[in-house]
Order: structure tokens, then sequence, then C-alpha cells
């Protein structure tokens, strides 16, 4: 028997010959990502249904010199969970994981395993009357395993923080198969290094994680959400701070949209209307949310854009009267991914700065990249409170569109060139994957390089989990 026919076979004999997966109508969906731009291979799509089964997998694999490349909801955006084209390696699909094993209301934690959506996570805080922050728009098909390797953020992190911040312990299957049991609920514990936080945002690279312990908060009682039209993006910067004085922990949104992302969505969103009666150059989203019922939020914030249109700095305000009203103006920003996706390829950027340079990066970007390619569609949104952009480029006509993309490498170079210059990250909350594997090494100093494969080699020194993705 060949070695890939022997490892599937012993993979059936673990998990049950329904769980692995090898014609292509059913391995389809799991060997492309969201985006359509990476289409792998693999010998084989195994869908264990417990920790057990995992590491059972893990250690089959390992033992033949098989890669693995672990897969969630599958709606990363760097092609980090699709296989490379090579076909040699077993795709581990952790969607049956999918139990919430614990809640703690006293501790505020809850264990969750790693095929979970985050909506089910979410939902689960919820019944025990607590939040659980993470929220983004793929919520409902990205899943916390996806969520930890990813180190996801949101719209929710100037306040929470990203998924490093909300948790505290984790289970991995390690390379050879072993189990790390790490699930502690603990907000102190200093008993050596952190390892959690090496596997959290390894996008798969050193380990599979299989369900971890997280952090809940109290829930939102009452909400109030606006919709600014601001008089530009410094005047965007200023409100923020501002904001934040006057709120405080209460603001836990503060959103950017561009004109030509908010034009998309109207287009391509059949159900989406401008909430203002034109679109602005730029649009801030803001949420401020409080555990008590009466908070009058709805009051504090009226107060505060009173001032800020007195001062000019908004030019105009639309506050949501009911929760309905609200959802609608959420909407409008979390259908701006989709309405990309609808009109067509663009390149894409996730960038992140500190907030008080990002007019000026803005500035200088706009003005290098009209000069390279004259009339070239600008589409900005995202975290501003988190100093955290999608700077995604591309020409409404399909010609001139295909001409541009084929230049990616160039024209991704004057951004991310410009963003390390200024101080920031070519990746904010996407990860590296596939897609931004050759511009790491460009913008990480050698000596941070070099700690990086240190570490790779010590965790997983035949290189078997997820070849081909970060290093
Ligand atoms: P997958 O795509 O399945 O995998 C992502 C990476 O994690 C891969 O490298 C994979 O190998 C690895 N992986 C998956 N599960 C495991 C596991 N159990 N153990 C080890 N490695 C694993 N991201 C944000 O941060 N903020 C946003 O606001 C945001 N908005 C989005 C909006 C849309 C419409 C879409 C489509 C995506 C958005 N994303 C956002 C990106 C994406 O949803 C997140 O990166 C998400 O965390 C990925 O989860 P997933 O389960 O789909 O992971």
């Amino acid at each position: 028997m060949s070695k890939t026919r022997a490892v599937i076979s012993q993979l059936i004999d673990l998990v049950g010959r329904e769980f692995v997966l090898t014609s292509e109508p059913d391995t389809q969906a799991y060997l492309a990502d969201w985006r359509g731009r990476y289409h792998g291979s693999a010998l084989a799509v195994v869908r264990p249904a417990n920790v057990e089964e995992v590491a059972a997998v893990v250690q089959v694999c390992a033992v033949a010199g098989v890669p693995m490349v672990p897969q969630g909801g599958n709606t990363g955006l760097c092609g980090g969970a699709t296989p490379l084209a090579d076909g040699q390696s077993v795709l581990v699909s952790l969607s049956r994981l999918n139990r919430i094993r614990a809640t703690d209301a006293e501790n505020n934690t809850l264990t969750a395993e790693a095929g979970c959506t985050l909506a089910a996570v979410q939902q689960a805080a919820q019944a025990i009357d607590r939040l659980f922050p993470l929220s983004l728009a793929a919520e409902g098909s990205c899943e916390i395993g996806g969520n930890l390797s990813t180190n996801a953020g949101g719209v929710h992190v100037l306040r929470y923080g990203n998924m490093r911040e909300l948790t505290l312990g984790l289970e991995v299957v390690l390379p050879d198969g072993r189990i790390w049991n790490g699930l502690r609920g603990l907000r102190k514990d200093n008993t050596g290094y952190d390892l959690k936080q090496l596997f959290i945002g390894a996008e798969g690279t050193l380990g599979i994680i299989t369900a971890a312990v997280l952090k809940l908060y109290p829930r939102p009682r009452s909400t109030c959400v606006a919709w600014l039209a601001v008089r530009d993006l410094q005047a965007a910067v200023e409100l923020l701070g501002r904001l934040r004085a006057w709120v405080g922990e209460r603001l836990s949104a503060f959103e950017l949209i561009g004109q030509s992302a908010l034009e998309l969505v109207i287009r391509h969103i059949p159900t989406m209307r401008l909430p203002l009666s034109v679109a602005p150059d730029w649009s801030v989203l803001v949420e401020l949310s409080d555990p008590h019922e009466n908070a009058e939020l709805d009051r504090l914030l009226s107060t505060f854009l009173e001032t800020a249109l007195e001062s000019g700095q908004i030019l105009n305000a639309a506050l949501a009267g009911s929760l309905a009203q609200a959802a609608q103006l959420w909407a409008l920003r979390e259908n701006i991914s989709e309405a990309q996706r609808i009109e067509g390829f663009s390149i894409k950027h996730d960038i992140s700065l500190p907030v008080g340079r990002i007019p000026s990066f803005l500035a200088q970007a706009d003005r290098a990249l009209q000069a390279a390619w004259p009339g070239v569609r600008i589409v900005v949104f995202g975290h501003l409170g988190d100093g955290n952009l999608h700077y995604n480029l591309s020409y409404p006509a399909l010609e001139e569109n295909n001409a541009l993309i084929a230049r990616s490498r160039e024209v991704t170079r004057i951004v991310h060139d410009l963003v390390a210059a200024l101080g920031g990250s070519i990746s904010a909350e996407h990860g590296i994957g596939q897609l931004k594997r050759d511009e790491l090494r460009r913008y990480k100093s050698d000596v941070e390089l070099d700690l990086m494969r240190t570490i790779k080699a010590a965790v997983d020194p035949k290189g078997l989990m997820n070849p081909g993705k970060i290093l």
C-alpha cells in the first residue's frame, strides 16, 4: 500500500469514513479561501470530533511525515487556511469540536472548543448574562480556533482588546500529537513563559488549538449608536480623543468609513440606505455602551455632538432612535467587505499606525498612488479607534483594474514602505498567511525573524504544521 493510502486508511479508522473527505465535490469548499484568491489541494480533509481524535490524527500524520493545515470557518483573508497546491497535506477541519465545555459567571469565563462559531460563543455568554466582546462581520461563520490563531480584532478592540487580551487559557495539540492542557481561568499566573501567547496569532504553524478559556464582561444594557459626517480626517482623530475623555470606558466602537466604501455598500447591498442626505468624504460610526439600564447615553452623546457641530468638526449627525436603527447603521459598516467582494478584485492592505499619524499617512499615500496610477479608486475604512485601516485599491473598469492587479507588488510596496516609515504594521488584524509572507521578510528585522524561526524549529522540528504560511 502506498504511504498516502496507508495514512488515509489510518485516518478513516480513527475518525470514521464519513469524516475523511477525499473526493473533489466533498473537499472543494475547504480548498479555496473566502475571497477566492487561493486554491489548494490536499490528500484528504479530516473532520475529527474531539481533542483525542485531533491528537490521534496529528500522531498519524507526524509519524508519516505528512504536513497538516488546520482550518476553522475558512473566513481568513490571507490564505492561511488554504493548503499549498502540491496536494501533500492533510487539512484538519476543527468545525466538529463545537461544544461550550463550561461557563462560569462568578469567574467571568467561558470554555469553548475551537470549532464553536464566534456567534455561538457570544450567545453562550449572553445565556449567563455576560458579554463576550469580540465582534466582527464574519462572526456567524468564523470559529474561535481561527479567531485565536489570527489574533482577531474587530470592532470593539478599543474597549476590550483583541483575542490575545480576551484569552486566559488554551488547550493545544502539539505537532507530535501530545496534548497541552493549559485551560486555566486565571487572571494572575506568573509561572514562567506565557505559552498560550505563542499559539495565539501563530496561524496554525505551531500546533492545533482545540479549546480556550475566554474572558467575559458585564452585558451592556444601554447602547447608543450614531453616524457622523466629519469635516476631515484630522477632525476624526481629534474627535476620538475628545470623546474618549468625555465618555471614558463607555466608548466601545469608533469606526471610520470613507466615501467610496459607503458608495459600494449602497450600490451592491439592496437593503442599504444612506444614513445622511449625502455620502460625506469621511463618516464615523460611534457606539457607546454601559451595563446600567438608564445610563442616558443619548443625552451624553448629544451634548458632545452639539459642541462638535458648533466647532465645525462634524458637519452632520444621525443618532439611532431604536435598536433597529442602530442595527441599520452597523449593517452599513459590516457590509463593506461583502460589497467589495461583489464589486471585484482589489489590492487590499490591513495596516495599523499610531492614531495621530493616520491623516498624514492617508495624505502621503493618496498622493504617491495617484501619481503612479492616476484615478485609482481608494476604498478606506476601518477601526480608527485602534489605528487600524483597511486601505484597498482598484479601478472601476475591468481592464484597467486587471492591469493594476497585475502590478500588486509595486502598489503594495508604496503603501507598506510608507506604513513602515511612519512606525506602523503591515498586518493589523488579518495575519500573514500566504499573502504577506514575502512582505514579512522585508519589514521584520533579522533578529525578530531569527527568533521566530527558532521558536518554529523548537516547537515543530519537522516543519509539519501549516507549511508555507508566515515564515
Ligand atoms: P480560518 O480562516 O479557518 O483560519 C485562519 C488561520 O487560522 C489559518 O492560518 C488556519 O490554519 C488557522 N487556524 C484555524 N483554526 C485553527 C485552530 N483550531 N488551531 C490552529 N490554527 C487554526 N478579522 C478581524 O480580525 N477583524 C475583522 O473585523 C474582520 N472582519 C472580517 C469580515 C469579513 C466579512 C470576513 C470574511 C473576514 C473578516 N475578518 C476579520 C477575517 C477573519 O474572519 C478572521 O481572521 C477570523 O478570525 C478567522 O477565523 P476562521 O475560523 O474563519 O479561520
